[in-house]
Order: structure tokens, then C-alpha cells, then sequence
């Protein structure tokens, strides 16, 4: 477990990251500042093409928030971690000069066909044994590595504030029950409550009044 300083800085970045706005300008402003505050996330990243896994990225951390159970949680991010490994997969190839001719060489599909290795079999005399090459491993332990192992340790915190108009809803739980992420969204949201309910009631109220 790591110590809580370094806790509550993966947890700043996993909702930084997931609250990133929608609208353009607040979007560049809000990016920046991310690429600012974690570079050893985003260092050395191409920032034309980082754009795009920024926002592959953002969307599956949200779906990963939003998210009913742990199965589903895992999965998405587990694809967020798919996702930034391929980023780095394809910036490198492309800023490798045989990068791009030495893709295509790369088999894709069926490593190996059976009826072929029965032929080979009978034509050899001899029972074929199946090989194939052992499955990738895990990438390295980089610090996103790092962020999302503790995000899926941490998943059941993970909540969405209730108040409507929060600016910043996506939020780890300190408490079990909590549903706002601060004090002042749960006070806005009993202020827009009470005045929900005297625009319902007002006339009700006035009559009696008289
Ligand atoms: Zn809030």
C-alpha cells in the first residue's frame, strides 16, 4: 500500500482526469493543467495524437466510475490501461524508423491451423505437439500503471456527486453513505430543494396565509 500522500496524489489525477469539462476552451484550459501537474504520466508523449487517448481514456475512467459492480469497473479500466499502452505502442513505432515496414510482417489471426498439423503429422509420422508462443505480459509498472491498480483498489469509493450542477462530480467517498462531494454541493442542492418546493407549494402556502 502506498503511503497516503502518494494515495491522495493518484486520487487527484484519477478525478482530474475523469472531471476533465465538455466544452472546448474549458477542455484546453482543464488539459493543460493536467499535462502540468502529472508529467510523469504525459512526458515524452506526442501531444498531437495524445489528445485522442486523453479522451479514450477520460471516457473509460467515467464509464469505470459510473459503473454498477467491480466486474464492470475492472473491465473498464483494465481498457483504460489497454488504451494508454497502445498510445505508447504506436508512438513509438511511428517515431521508430522501420517501425511502420516491420507492422506488416506481423501475423495477425491464427498463429496455427490443425488440419495442417494433422498432415504434417501423418506425413512425419509422428503425434505434433501445439505450440504457441506464451501470451504477452503485463506492461511495465509505469506510474499510469501505478494510478490504475490503486483506482481498482479503491474502486467501491468511487461515487458521482448528486448535486446536479456540481462542476467536479466525479469523487472518491470518504465516508460510506456520502453523496456530495463537498459540503457546498450538498448545501446548493438543499437550497435548490427548499426552492423546488416553495415554487410547487407557493400557492398552497399563500391561500392559507390569508
Ligand atoms: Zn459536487
Amino acid at each position: 500500500m502506498p503511503p497516503d500522500f502518494l494515495a491522495r496524489q493518484m486520487e487527484r489525477l484519477l478525478t482530474h482526469w475523469a472531471n476533465l469539462p465538455e466544452t472546448l476552451s474549458r477542455l484546453r484550459d482543464a488539459k493543460r493543467s493536467l499535462l502540468h501537474h502529472y508529467p510523469e504520466i504525459f512526458d515524452g508523449l506526442d501531444p498531437e495524437t495524445t489528445d485522442d487517448m486523453i479522451l479514450h481514456v477520460q471516457n473509460l475512467l467515467r464509464a469505470a466510475w459510473e459503473s454498477p459492480d467491480a466486474r464492470s469497473r475492472d473491465w473498464f479500466i483494465f481498457k483504460a490501461r489497454l488504451n494508454y499502452k497502445k498510445h505508447l505502442e504506436i508512438q513509438r513505432a511511428s517515431s521508430s524508423p522501420i517501425g511502420n515496414d516491420l507492422r506488416q510482417f506481423i501475423p495477425k489471426g491464427a498463429l496455427f491451423n490443425l488440419e495442417q498439423l494433422q498432415i504434417w503429422g501423418k506425413l512425419l509420422e509422428t503425434e505434433p505437439y501445439i505450440w504457441m508462443a506464451p501470451p504477452e505480459k503485463p506492461p511495465a509498472q509505469t506510474q499510469f500503471e501505478q494510478v490504475m491498480s490503486h483506482f481498482q483498489g479503491i474502486g467501491n469509493k468511487a461515487a458521482h456527486c448528486k448535486y446536479s450542477e456540481c462542476p467536479w462530480p466525479y469523487f472518491f467517498r470518504k465516508r460510506n453513505n456520502q453523496q456530495y462531494c463537498h459540503q457546498k454541493c450538498a448545501a446548493a442542492a438543499q437550497r435548490e430543494a427548499k426552492r423546488r418546493w416553495w415554487h410547487e407549494n407557493k400557492n398552497r402556502v399563500r391561500r392559507k396565509s390569508k
